[in-house]
């Protein structure tokens, strides 16, 4: 399984639930080296093979080399989680910026769609592969927009969303599952990141559920759509946000 941005949040959940279900896992990371260090001595200490690359996942020259790596180390693929995602600095739509649109979805949306491209090609039958899952991880906000704060967000995860349902028919005769979820506030450093903390306390009242989530719950419905489980699903964006 390669699962891209696992260097906290929801991508370390998911390589850390994946290598206790007796995956081997090729990780990428930007910044914070530690932390990623950290979730591969987690996952090589539940038994998992596992090769750590730093690949910013918007750069089409280090996605291919962390591929290149996968092919060396493990010769195959079954499971791609196309999880490293940014928000681009919070601002309203008037104050948002030119490189702040292409930021978001160089590595968003172009970036992932790069590495499902490198994902699928190893996976198809018709070139002598044995199929297998992607899992993109999305948002919420693609159906909500996000006004005022992240529309430049939003948009992108429109665009996963898109290129989800395209893929899963497109890919379907080559044996390669393609689906995604969609979360909604999960307790991970992203909120931090985008400078607005207070925006928690701001949804929160908002959820049926009436709390975040945690990466580990959307880490179990990635490794469902990923799993035998799930052999009938595909195209599927799957929100795993509370209710809201
Ligand atoms: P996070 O900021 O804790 O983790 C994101 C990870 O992606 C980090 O390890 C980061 O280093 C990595 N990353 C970011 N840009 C990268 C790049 N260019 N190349 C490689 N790695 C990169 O956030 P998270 O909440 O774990 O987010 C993971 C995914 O979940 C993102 O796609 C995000 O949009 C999505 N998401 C999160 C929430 C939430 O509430 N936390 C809600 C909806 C969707």
């Amino acid at each position: 399984m390669l699962v891209t941005g696992a260097g906290r949040g929801i991508g370390a959940a998911v390589a850390r639930l994946a290598a206790a279900r007796g995956h081997d896992l090729l990780l990428t990371w930007r910044g914070g080296e530690d932390a990623a260090q950290a979730t591969a001595a987690a996952c090589r200490e539940a038994g998992a093979a596992v090769e750590l690359v730093q690949a910013d996942a918007g750069d089409a020259v280090a996605t291919a080399r962390a591929f290149a790596a996968l092919d060396r180390r493990f010769g195959r693929l079954d499971a791609l989680v196309a999880n490293a995602g940014i928000t681009g600095p919070a601002s309203d739509f008037l104050a948002s910026t030119d490189e702040t649109w292409a930021e978001v979805f160089r590595v968003n949306v172009l970036g992932l769609a790069s590495a499902c491209r490198h994902a699928a090609a190893r996976m198809a039958t018709g070139r002598g592969g044995q199929g297998g899952g992607i899992v993109a991880v999305s948002s919420r906000a693609a159906q909500i927009g996000s006004a005022f704060e992240f529309v430049h967000y939003a948009a992108s995860k429109g665009a996963v969303d898109s290129l989800v349902l395209g893929l899963a028919r497109e890919l379907a005769g080559e044996g390669i599952r393609v689906n995604a979820v969609a979360p909604g506030m999960i307790d991970t450093d992203i909120h931090a990141s985008a400078g607005i903390p207070e925006r928690i306390d701001r949804i929160v009242p908002n959820i049926p559920l009436r709390r975040m989530g945690t990466p580990e719950e959307v880490a179990e419905t990635i490794l469902f759509l990923l799993s035998p489980a799930s052999a009938y699903v595909t195209g599927a964006v799957l929100p795993v946000g509370g209710g809201r």
